[in-house]
């Protein structure tokens, strides 16, 4: 059998005295949409910076396709394939939009920023790749229009699709969405939806964190966080039904 791609085992993790998490485990199956939901302050943005590598757990264990990550920089669980965007989107405000999906296209190459600077002829091959990349990005994502614009410039919606965009570039296994369609209108999330959902047909894994219940119904399964803990999982309508959910998340 595959090992999942995210295997999350008894996570604990505390602020001096605030204690976040106490005991998360779930998992991610290669493949899949997977959903992580749970009232405001319950720690899931804790958890993707634990997940790639910003914040170290103070207990617990990740495992991504069967590998421990406790070892693992940022930049080395990025190169086996874990993307992750933010809830404020990061952008380069003063790059254009399309240097800024070269950068989301950089970890496909070798060369480090020493050999970029020094203009070597392996620097010069990965750039060439990563315009090329890029390129593909920009089209695929309808972008030509918005190429030379700096980030700075463009709409919170645009900023959204330009940090996808970003993340798509890096060619991801792996990707970790922190609340995507917040700041987007109905129209932009129905895209969103579909953008994801086409995404993961090309066999890209996600983890979808999300208050929007319309999106979160592309995810097979949704986690159900709250007072440090998983307590409850299962797909979107059946949450939905759960009482204790209803009462915790949905304020019912
Ligand atoms: P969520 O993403 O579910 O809204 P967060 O993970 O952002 O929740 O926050 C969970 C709790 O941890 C909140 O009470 C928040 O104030 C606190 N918190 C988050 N990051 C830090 C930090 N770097 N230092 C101290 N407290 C933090
Ligand atoms: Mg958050």
């Amino acid at each position: 059998m595959t090992a999942p791609a995210l295997d999350v085992r008894g996570i604990g993790h505390a602020f001096g005295g605030l204690t976040v998490l106490t005991n998360v485990s779930f998992e991610v199956p290669a493949g899949r949409i997977v959903g992580l939901i749970g009232p405001n302050g319950s720690g899931k943005s804790t958890l993707f910076n634990i997940l790639n590598g910003f914040l170290v757990p103070q207990s617990g264990s990740v495992m991504m396709a069967g590998n421990d990550t406790r070892a693992m920089s940022v930049e080395a669980r990025s190169r086996v394939g874990m993307v992750r965007t933010f809830q404020t989107p990061r952008v380069f405000e003063h790059l254009s939009v399309q240097d800024n999906i070269m950068v989301g296209a950089c970890k496909l190459t070798r060369s480090g920023a020493l050999s970029n600077m020094l203009s070597l002829p392996r620097a010069r091959r990965d750039l060439a790749l990563m315009r090329e990349v890029a390129e593909a990005v920009i089209e695929r994502f309808g972008l030509q229009r918005l190429r030379e614009v700096p980030a700075a410039k463009l709409t919170s919606g645009q900023r959204r699709m330009l940090e996808l965009a970003r993340a798509y570039a890096g060619k991801p296994q792996l990707l970790l969405l922190d609340e995507p369609s917040s700041g987007l209108n109905t129209a932009e999330v129905e895209a969103l939806g579909k953008w994801l959902q086409t995404f993961n047909d090309e066999g890209m894994t996600l983890l979808l964190v999300s208050h929007d219940m319309q999106l979160m119904n592309i995810a097979s399964v949704v986690n159900v966080l709250y007072f440090g803990e998983i307590i409850a999982s299962g797909p979107m309508a059946e949450m939905q039904r759960n009482p204790r959910v209803r009462e915790v998340y949905l304020g019912m």
